[in-house]
C-alpha cells in the first residue's frame, strides 16, 4: 500500500495550501475532501484577498499569499485578478480612519492611496456621490471567483503531482509510532507519515469532544448576487464601505479607532447582526453583495438554522446596498456560508500524537491569510 509523506483531510483553502507548499517541498501529497468538491466556506465566499483588512500579523501572512497567488497566476489560469481593493468613507470619522490606516500602510511599505471624492466616483461611477468621501485604494490586492478558483486550484496541484481522492469522508484516524492510519465512511484506508486535518466548520466526525470544548464558534453569513450587469458597468476589484472600516480589525490599529466606534450604537440591527456592505464583480458581470454575521459555539452552531435564508436580514441588506451603489438588484442568488474562527482571532491548531495536525477555524481571513500561513506550518510540520 502507498504511503504519503503527508494527507491533508480537507479540500478548502486551508487544505490546498498545505498542499501547494507540501509538494513545493517535494513530498508525495494525498488530499481526501468528503465531497465530489469542496463545497464549504471557500466556494461560499467574496473571494476578497485582502491583506489590508488585517492587523500587522495576518497582513504579512496576507501579502505572502498574494505572493503565492500571483506565482501560480503566472503558471495556470485559476480565476484568479489584480484589480486592487477600495474602502469607500461615508462620513467624516470613516475618512480620518482611512488617513490613519494609510500613514500605518506607509509604515510598513504596503502600498496605499487616499482618494477623494471625484476620484473614488470617476473610477467606481455608479457610487451614490452622496455616499461618498472620500477613499483608500491599495493596488497590490487581487480577487478570486471562489467557485471557480477552487476547483482550478485543485486541478493546478494534481498537476504538480498531488493524488486526490473525492467523496473521501473520514471518519477514523489514529496514529502509530511509525504512521497515521486513516479510513473512510466505506472502510477504505490511507496510510501517511504526517496528516493535517483541515475541517473547516465540520465538528461532529473527528474529535468531537476536542472541538466542543475548544474556543471555536461558528459564524454563518448571508450573500446575495445579482443578475449580470450591463456592459458600462464596471466595479473593479473589492469594494468595502462604512461599516467595513468600522469593524475589520486592521482599523483597529488606527488612533481614533476606540474612540470613534465608542460612540456607535451598539444595539442597532445593523451592529447586532453584524452588517457591512460589500461589493464585487464577478468575471461574468454579476456583482456580489453581503454581509451579515451570526455566531455560535461549536456546541450550538445547528441554531444558526444553516438551511434557512433571513429575508428580513437580506432586504435590509439590499436597502443598505442600494444608498451605496446605483446598479441593477435583481437578485441571480442568495446563499449562506459558515466558516469557524477561534476567538483568540488566530487559527486553532492541536498536533496529537507527534503526526496528526489540526490546522482550522481561520475565521474570515481564509482566502486571505491561508497560503501565506499554511507554508509556515508546513514548514513547521516538516522541521524545514
Ligand atoms: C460568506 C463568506 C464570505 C467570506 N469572504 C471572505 C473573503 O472575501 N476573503 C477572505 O479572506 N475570506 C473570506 N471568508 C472566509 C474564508 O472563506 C474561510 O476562512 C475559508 O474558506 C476557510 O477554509 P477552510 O479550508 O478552513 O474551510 P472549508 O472551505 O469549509 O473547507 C473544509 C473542507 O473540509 C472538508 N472536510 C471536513 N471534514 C472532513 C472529513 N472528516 N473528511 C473529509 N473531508 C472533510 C469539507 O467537506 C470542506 O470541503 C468568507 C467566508 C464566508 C462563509
Amino acid at each position: 500500500m502507498t504511503k504519503y509523506d503527508i494527507i491533508i483531510v480537507g479540500g478548502g483553502i486551508l487544505g490546498l495550501s498545505h498542499a501547494y507548499h507540501a509538494l513545493k517541498a517535494g513530498k508525495k501529497v494525498l488530499l481526501l475532501e468528503k465531497n465530489s468538491l469542496a463545497l464549504g466556506a471557500s466556494v461560499r465566499n467574496f473571494g476578497q484577498i485582502v491583506p489590508s483588512g488585517f492587523g500587522e500579523r495576518w497582513q504579512t501572512l496576507g501579502r505572502a499569499s498574494l505572493r503565492h497567488y500571483a506565482d501560480i497566476h503566472s503558471k495556470a489560469d485559476i480565476s484568479i485578478r489584480k484589480e486592487g481593493s477600495i474602502y469607500i468613507a461615508s462620513d467624516n470619522e470613516e475618512m480620518l480612519l482611512l488617513e490613519e490606516l494609510a500613514a500605518i500602510n506607509k509604515s510598513r511599505d504596503y502600498v496605499s492611496v487616499l482618494w477623494n471624492k471625484s476620484a473614488c466616483i470617476e473610477r467606481y461611477p455608479n457610487l451614490h456621490p452622496s455616499y461618498v468621501k472620500g477613499g483608500l485604494f491599495f493596488p497590490e490586492e487581487w480577487n478570486a471567483d471562489s467557485r471557480k478558483t477552487m476547483p482550478a486550484l485543485a486541478l493546478y496541484l494534481q498537476s504538480m503531482g498531488m493524488e486526490a481522492g473525492y467523496q473521501k469522508m473520514i471518519t477514523d484516524l489514529h496514529a502509530t509510532d511509525k504512521e497515521v492510519i486513516l479510513f473512510d465512511n466505506y472502510g477504505e484506508k490511507w496510510i501517511g507519515d504526517q496528516v493535517v486535518l483541515c475541517n473547516g466548520d465540520e465538528f461532529s466526525l473527528l474529535f468531537p469532544e476536542l472541538f466542543r470544548e475548544s474556543d471555536i464558534e461558528v459564524v454563518k453569513l448571508q450573500m446575495m448576487e445579482t443578475v449580470p450587469q450591463r456592459k458600462d458597468v464596471v466595479i473593479p476589484g473589492s469594494v468595502l464601505t462604512g461599516r467595513t472600516i468600522r469593524r475589520y480589525e486592521s482599523f483597529k490599529e488606527c488612533p481614533s479607532y476606540h474612540g470613534i466606534t465608542e460612540k456607535q450604537n451598539k444595539s442597532d440591527y445593523e451592529e447586532e447582526k453584524g452588517i457591512h456592505i460589500l461589493f464585487k464583480q464577478t468575471a461574468e458581470g454579476t456583482v456580489i453583495i453581503g454581509d451579515s454575521h451570526e455566531y455560535a459555539p461549536v456546541s450550538q452552531s445547528d441554531q444558526l438554522k444553516p438551511f434557512e435564508t433571513d429575508e428580513e436580514l437580506n432586504g435590509f441588506m439590499l436597502f443598505a446596498a442600494n444608498r451605496i451603489m446605483d446598479i441593477d438588484y435583481s437578485m441571480l442568488r442568495t446563499w449562506n456560508g459558515m466558516y469557524s474562527q477561534s476567538k483568540n482571532g488566530e487559527i486553532f491548531t492541536r498536533t496529537i500524537d507527534g503526526r496528526i495536525h489540526i490546522a482550522t477555524a481561520i475565521g474570515g481571513k481564509g482566502m486571505t491569510g491561508s497560503l501565506g500561513w499554511a507554508e509556515k506550518n508546513i514548514q513547521t510540520i516538516l522541521g524545514l
